[in-house]
Formats: structure tokens, C-alpha cells, sequence
């Protein structure tokens, strides 16, 4: 739906000092090079990397976004983080949702809808995440899955301009195996009639080789890169295969 696709870069649990600031001043370097009207590209840096990442990328053409936020705006909720703090860094979009979240936190969509809600009070947009787990899928279950955990993760706030869909199958995540194009083309048609205008995004071992091929399937709007964002030329490769 929308024309320039969405790059997403999700470091996960990576990055200190020294590589964050090389990897994401590489990237402002290469992005400035040359004006893309093909792609916008997003970084999503750990917590404690936002600032550091902001600075390198301020007055540059990528945005940047935080990993998960709290659905409260502040208070007692030791270690969280929230949507307004992650503004406030000059985040313009963060990810709720993401299935190690929903695995490792026990994070329900219920939640996730929570956080959503809670980002675009922020001014944030949020990029939510859905999959299936491998028997799902195998089980013939993976529309119904992710039909449902679109239902109840997608808050009565969101819009096209402040909501972004992320589509990845668990079993594809971090694992180098990645849907066929048949098995993304259908998903996302489903999605699609779902959310209607909102952008839909691609998760799963995504990296150079493979992103021109599902970057020009219909209704892919974009990807959401977990490894291959941790390479900065990688992930310049990736936003490339838009063009
Ligand atoms: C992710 O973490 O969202 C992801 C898609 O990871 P990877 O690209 O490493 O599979």
C-alpha cells in the first residue's frame, strides 16, 4: 500500500558502544550517498543503544525505533520502558509484539493491542507483530493463528499512518529458512483483507539474497530484518533490493 518500502532493521539483544555507533554511522554515511525514494529505512536498536544511535542518525535520511514498550506511560514497572521515554529519544516507531516477546514474556496479543495503544498515544508508530509456530503451519493452522492474534492485537487507534503489520512465521525467525513466496503471497493477501490499508512487513531470514524476490511480492510493504541488520552493508544491500 504505501510506495517506498519499509526497511527494518531489529537488533534484538546486540550491540554496545563502540559497533553501534560504527555499524549505524556506516549506514547514515551510505544513506545520505544517495536519496532513496524507494525504501525508508528504520533502526531498532536495543534500550540502551537509542541515544547513541539517534546522535549518529540525526539530520540523516533512516529512522530509528525502539525493541518493546510498557503500555503505561510511567510508574512502577521496574526495568520497562515506555512509549513516551522512546519518543522522547526521537524514536519514531517501536515493536510490540515480536514472538520472542510473546514466547519469552509470555506477552498475549491482549497486551501487545496495549502497547500498541499505548505507542500511538506517544506519537509512535507501532509495528506489530503476528506468526505461527512450525506444527501450526504444518497442522494447517497458521490463517486461523494469525487471523486471531490480528483480531486482539490491533487497538481501535490504529490508522495507516501510525500502525505497520509485521508478518513472521516463528519457525522462519533466526533459523535461515524462509517462507516460499506462495506461502508469503498468501498470508499476506490474508492479512491484507484484514487490515486493509495498514502496511504489511515480512520477518524471517530475510538478507541480500533473498529480498528483492519477496520485496516485490504483492501486498509485502517492506521487511523486518533481525540478523542480517546486525551487518551494516547487509542491511544497505536489503533496502537496495527495493529498487
Ligand atoms: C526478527 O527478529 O524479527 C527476525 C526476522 O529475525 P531474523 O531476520 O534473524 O530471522
Amino acid at each position: 500500500m504505501t510506495t517506498a518500502k519499509l526497511i527494518v532493521g531489529n537488533w534484538k539483544m546486540n550491540g554496545l558502544m563502540t559497533d553501534s555507533r560504527e555499524r549505524t554511522q556506516k549506514l547514515a554515511t551510505a544513506a545520505n550517498s544517495h536519496k532513496a525514494t524507494e525504501f525508508q529505512m528504520v533502526v531498532c536498536p536495543p534500550a540502551t543503544m537509542v541515544d547513541i544511535v539517534a546522535a549518529a542518525l540525526k539530520g540523516s535520511e533512516i529512522k530509528w525505533g525502539g525493541q518493546d514498550c510498557h503500555s503505561q506511560q510511567s510508574g512502577a514497572f521496574t526495568g520497562d520502558i515506555s512509549a513516551e521515554m522512546l519518543k522522547d529519544l526521537g524514536c519514531s516507531y517501536v515493536i510490540v509484539g515480536h514472538s520472542e516477546r510473546r514466547q519469552h514474556h509470555r506477552e498475549t496479543s491482549v497486551m501487545v493491542a496495549a502497547k500498541a495503544k499505548a505507542a500511538h498515544a506517544a506519537g509512535l508508530t507501532a509495528i506489530i507483530c503476528v506468526g505461527e509456530l512450525d506444527h501450526e503451519r504444518t497442522a494447517g493452522q497458521a490463517n486461523r493463528i494469525v487471523s486471531e492474534q490480528l483480531k486482539a492485537s490491533i487497538p481501535d487507534t490504529a490508522t495507516p499512518q501510525n500502525t505497520v503489520i509485521a508478518y513472521e512465521p516463528i519457525w522462519a525467525i533466526g533459523t535461515g529458512k524462509t517462507a516460499s513466496s506462495e506461502d508469503i503471497r498468501q498470508m499476506h493477501a490474508l492479512i491484507r483483507s484484514q487490515v486493509g490499508a495498514l502496511p504489511i512487513l515480512y520477518g524471517g531470514s530475510v538478507k541480500a539474497a533473498n529480498a528483492a524476490e519477496i520485496l516485490h511480492i504483492p501486498n509485502v510493504d517492506g521487511v523486518l530484518v533481525g540478523g542480517a541488520s546486525l551487518k551494516a552493508d547487509e542491511f544497505l544491500a536489503i533496502a537496495q533490493a527495493s529498487q
